[in-house]
């Protein structure tokens, strides 16, 4: 009976090792299975509203920040309605003379055009319209990808920020790297010149849970 049992563990030992292999080749390959495909597919959708609320936030500032620009006039300190005006501009965002469009000399340098300028009715001061510059999700996503990888490349220790807010989070590394099979996110990437030469899901497990060992592993 002792020999029978001793057989018996050890054939369930022999069996436990092989599935262990197995799911470690699983985990390598990242063949997910139906439930962790679920498990990344929802903490993807958590991903993406995550940088949404993130994103919004941003552009509330933003907002506000360019409103103030716009109608604060930097010369008088007025807080008034600025009346918009047609002006030479040169590059470097300064107002070029009192001239209207059309009445004025036209100036040669090639970098002056004429648009849109804030005007203060107080002092008659004249400046550039700050212009909006907003973000979306994807941006904020690319940014937070584009971090671990310069942070992983040891250029920039700033990323370890993003990798904090991600961690805490709890997103699996799988999740963010599903971004690389996104058409958005792909399309996003490329803008950065980021692609998964740049980044490995193995990279990303070093810093993310896996959804492999987010579970019981199921026995054979
Ligand atoms: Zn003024």
């Amino acid at each position: 009976m002792k020999i029978l049992s001793w057989i018996s563990s050890s054939i369930k030992e022999i069996k436990r090792k092989k599935h262990e292999k197995r799911e470690k080749k699983r985990k390598e390959k990242n063949l997910l299975n139906e439930a962790e495909r679920k498990k990344v597919q929802d903490d993807f959708q958590k991903l993406i509203i995550f940088a949404e609320d993130i994103s919004n936030q941003a552009n509330i500032k933003s907002r506000q920040y360019i409103d103030n620009e716009n109608t604060t006039c930097p010369h008088c300190g007025t807080k008034t309605i600025i009346v918009d005006k047609i002006r030479n501009v040169t590059g470097s965002g300064k107002v070029s003379g009192s001239f209207s469009f059309g009445t004025g000399s036209i100036s040669g340098s090639s970098s002056t055009k004429t648009e849109a300028v804030n005007h203060c009715n107080t002092c008659g001061d004249e400046w550039k319209k700050t212009k909006s510059e907003y973000t979306d999700k994807w941006k904020i996503i690319v940014k937070w990808i584009w971090h671990i990888a310069m942070y992983v490349e040891e250029k920039y220790s700033f990323g370890l920020d993003s990798i904090t807010l991600l961690q805490q989070k709890l997103f699996y590394a799988e999740t963010i790297y599903s971004v690389f099979d996104d058409a958005s996110g792909v399309q996003a990437l490329e803008r950065e010149n980021i692609n998964k030469e740049r980044l490995s899901l193995s990279q990303l497990r070093e810093f993310f849970p896996s959804v492999y060992d987010s579970q019981v592993s199921s026995q054979p």
